[in-house]
């Protein structure tokens, strides 16, 4: 298996060097297709939200900040297939700084794959949140000597005050077929390997706010009837690895997420290739893994269906969310 992750990696690397990116990867710029967020000019208070690459999203009120994962260092694939590897303070100072995050309240890990919990023990101890997440997830962030003080474990179905916002963990499944399935029973000391980041549980989550509800779903893959009852005005919606999917599981997914909560703005994430520097410009992830144009086109049509847009969030950059109050529904 090792060859064949080494064969990947090398292939990859030789089609970088050629400049074949639409080889490697679909060609996909939201600005020139017109699919940019653009925040309305609210003056109200309204939420914001940060996106950082992957599930990685920071939503607040002004007062109070919940980040979703913490994921920002983002090893290359040379150092996911072939080495051992740990957090880079460098890539983490340079994310939070140019988003201008200094206080966050909680981080909400959703699973313990190095793409969502491999920071969140440091990005916790930079901003003094406290990390919530399973016990595998926990055990990321006491490798990275996270105190106690500052973990949470995180059961299905419990709900967080967090200053105004009330926020739900709700247990659903990880996109199909994850890879290193398992728990991390033992705090995990980096550097370590790809395969040493065990799934876990994963989680979704909603947060409920009078300014309006935004459902967080980190992982594509759903649970029927999850969300039944759930309003959300807004939904981030993970779409990693969608584009391997079936139609048939493409609709399910929205349907379950999408039109039963109501929420007539989805915000994908999740689409990014999670081994490049958010130094860098976002672009989507490989062809072996993904094929972010097949899951645009029938997002996109589930989308002009029932009425909602799809917009891609810009990095780094903190976006107002419109104002939509979801209250009466719960
Ligand atoms: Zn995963």
């Amino acid at each position: 298996m090792k060859k064949i992750y080494a064969f990947v990696a090398v292939a990859m690397a030789a089609l970088a060097l050629m400049g074949c990116s639409g080889v490697l990867r679909p060609n996909f710029d939201p600005s020139s297709q017109g699919l940019v967020y653009q925040q309305e000019k609210v003056r109200t208070p309204s939420l914001s939200l940060t996106f950082f690459g992957t599930s990685t999203v920071l939503l607040s009120d002004g007062s109070n900040a919940i980040m979703t994962d913490g994921f920002l260092s983002r090893p290359s694939w040379l150092q996911l297939l072939l080495t051992r590897f740990e957090s880079n303070v460098d890539e983490i100072e340079f994310a939070l700084g140019q988003a201008n995050v200094k206080k966050v309240d909680a981080i909400l890990v959703a699973h313990s794959h190095h793409d969502h919990a491999m920071d969140s023990g440091l990005v916790a101890q930079k901003t003094g949140a406290t990390v919530y997440g399973s016990e595998s997830t926990l055990n990321i962030a006491r490798g990275q000597k996270t105190p106690e003080s500052q973990l949470q474990l995180l059961r299905p179905g419990q709900s967080l005050l967090i200053g105004n916002f009330k926020v739900t963990a709700y247990e659903t499944p990880h996109s199909p077929e994850p890879v290193n399935v398992g728990s991390i029973d033992h705090p995990l000391h980096a550097p370590a390997k790809l395969s040493e980041y065990k799934l876990g549980e994963n989680f979704s989550f909603l947060a409920e706010h009078r300014l309006g509800n935004v459902l967080i779903v980190p992982s594509s893959n759903y649970k029927m009837h999850a969300f039944d009852g759930v309003r959300a005005s807004v939904v981030v919606l993970g779409i990693g690895v969608l584009g391997k999917q079936s139609v048939e599981f493409t609709e399910r997914y929205w349907d379950e997420v999408v039109r039963k909560t109501g929420a007539k703005l989805v915000l994908p994430v999740h689409w990014d290739d999670f081994a490049r520097s958010l130094r860098e410009p976002l672009v989507p992830l490989p062809r072996f893994m993904d094929n972010m144009t097949v899951t645009l086109e029938r997002l996109q049509s589930l989308a002009k269906r029932d009425g909602v847009e799809i917009r891609f969030l810009p990095t780094l950059r903190e976006v107002r969310l419109p104002v939509l109050n979801d209250s009466t529904a719960h």
